[in-house]
């Protein structure tokens, strides 16, 4: 809209400007109070989807993570991570180890928290317009809680 026409609009119509003024006003507040904290469902959803904005040391982190769960798995434990070091799919730098003290999920809620804050319009939260729930990817056209779906 034209500022011009909206200020005509103004000067016209006083009540239904200040009508407009209190509704816009309500949708501010509405959004800040959709901002619910980061949830772990959210965190993964943005480390799944959106890895490309982890920084070096948070991606060398999460590495460790991923191959530390695999190496638990086999045997030769002591070999293996012997050979998983010298390959770089462990690390032994105690300030990428630090990420994880708190374990994997406060690690990927700092992650997640960390990317919203650095790059808050690159992250799209994909939820279903029927029941508000976050969809599976930020692509996703059908809703996997209610089923709800918004192909074209
Ligand atoms: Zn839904």
């Amino acid at each position: 809209m034209n500022l011009l026409y909206f200020l005509m609009l103004i000067q016209r119509n006083r009540g239904t400007a200040q009508c407009i003024c209190a509704v816009g006003i309500i949708f501010i507040f509405l959004d800040i109070y959709k901002m619910e904290p980061l949830t772990p469902e959210k965190a993964n959803y943005i480390i799944a989807h959106y890895m490309q904005l982890l920084n070096e040391p948070e991606k060398i982190a999460l590495k460790q993570h991923r191959h530390s769960l695999k190496l638990s798995e086999l045997p030769d434990g002591e070999l293996r991570t012997k050979i998983y070091l010298r390959n770089q799919w462990l690390t032994d730098e105690p300030e990428i180890l630090a990420q994880l003290d708190e374990g994997y999920v406060q690690f990927i809620l700092n992650c997640a928290g960390r990317i919203l804050k650095d790059y808050p319009d690159e992250v799209f939260f994909n939820y279903c317009a029927k029941c508000g729930k976050l969809a599976r990817t930020p692509r996703a056209k059908q809703c996997r809680f209610c089923g709800y779906d918004w192909h074209e």
